[in-house]
């Protein structure tokens, strides 16, 4: 028998991304469609294991869709790595009716909720990280503001560069994922990407720039992933400019990425998992991250999460891939391979066209 739900709570925790807020209207909305009462719980976990929460209406979400940030705020609590942390936040969910937990982050959270369920609280996932490293989904929320962001941030070096034939080396964040020093590579036509998946030829990028500078190109962006490394975009910068004679400057584009007004797609995501995530706690399957698949929401068990992200990160052991259950270990492998490879192809299509 399903348990019966009177009062759900949700939480942002971790890094934030924009589309979080429309995430949590959704959930909270459809859970009050249905006759549920939402506990907003702030500052993610700190906030579970410190009682910090409040019962919020539908009008306590109203004018925060097209907010970036959370209004839920976030944090990282370490308290909540132990199991006497894990037992605080069950004991308040208890004390404060709380059946269930619609959890807003990344992989961290998930953790979290892991934790959670397996303690007697039920919870389900919503991927938000701008980083788009969630390898169960082929989407998480926020990534579309944060290209838009870089696209847009680009388009004005891009300008002055022009203007003064200079180059310009941005870092972009993604932690060790390249989707978006890739994607925006393609969107602002870049000269260069260095991203952690690929082997990166700097000698050619530096060849390449002295020789399209001496065909009459005027401006040359190269964008980097923050995952190769601290101090590599300067020593990049520095190294172009004094092989290649051209002035060269880094951009370090940081936190802007993280802000701002969430795009339509993000919104609509957002609004789409959220439903389905509360869809999903009602029906008694817990411990399952929103996932977008061919451009549906899909329910991800969040160890299949887990194991797919090590195999697509080559974190895997040989061991742990070896005990799947052969149909899945088969699915899994497959699907990393084709996640791999559109990478690949999108990173030789940028490099196909930058000349
Ligand atoms: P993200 O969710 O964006 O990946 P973090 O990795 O910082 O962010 O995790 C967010 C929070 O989730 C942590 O501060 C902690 O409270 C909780 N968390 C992370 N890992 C675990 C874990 N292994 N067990 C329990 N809780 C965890």
């Amino acid at each position: 028998m399903t348990k019966e739900f009177k009062r759900i709570g949700v939480l942002t925790s971790g890094g934030d991304a924009p589309g979080m807020n429309a995430a949590i209207r959704s959930v909270v909305r459809t859970a009050i469609s249905r006759g549920i009462e939402v506990m907003g719980i702030y500052c993610g976990y700190k906030g579970l294991i410190e009682n910090d929460m409040k019962l919020l209406t539908e009008r306590d979400v109203s004018n925060i869709l097209n907010h970036g940030g959370t209004m839920l705020y976030s944090d990282r609590c370490e308290k909540f790595k132990t199991p006497e942390g894990v037992a605080l936040g069950v004991e308040n969910c208890r004390k404060n009716g709380i059946d269930g937990i619609i959890t807003l982050g990344g992989d961290g959270t998930f953790r979290g909720a892991t934790d959670l369920t397996r303690s007697g609280v039920p919870c389900i996932g919503i991927p938000c990280t701008i980083d788009n490293d969630i390898s169960a989904t082929d989407y998480t929320i926020g990534y579309d503001t944060a290209k838009n962001t870089v696209v847009e941030m680009v388009d004005r070096l891009r300008d002055t560069c022009e203007s003064h034939a200079r180059c310009n080396v941005v870092e972009v964040m993604g932690r060790h994922s390249g989707y978006i020093p890739v994607e925006c590579g393609i969107a602002i036509g870049a000269t260069g990407i260095a991203i952690p998946e690929i082997p990166f030829d700097k000698d050619k990028l530096i060849n390449n720039i002295t020789t399209l500078s001496h065909n009459g190109k005027r401006n040359f962006i190269v964008m980097v992933s923050e995952g190769m490394g601290k101090g590599y975009s300067q020593q990049l910068t520095d190294e172009i400019q004094e092989k290649t004679g051209i002035e060269t400057r880094l951009a370090v584009l940081a936190h802007v990425q993280r802000g701002g007004s969430p795009s339509c797609t993000d919104r609509v995501t957002a609004t789409r998992m959220g439903y389905r995530a509360v869809e999903q706690l009602l029906e008694g399957k817990y411990n399952q991250v929103m996932c977008l698949k061919e451009g549906n929401i899909h329910a991800e068990e969040v160890e299949y999460a887990f194991t797919f992200d090590r195999i697509v990160k080559g974190k895997a052991t040989q061991e742990e891939i070896d005990a799947l259950e052969p149909t899945l270990r088969h699915e899994m492998l497959e699907r990393a391979a084709s996640k791999k490879d559109h990478l690949v192809r999108l990173y030789n299509l940028a490099g196909s066209v930058s000349l």
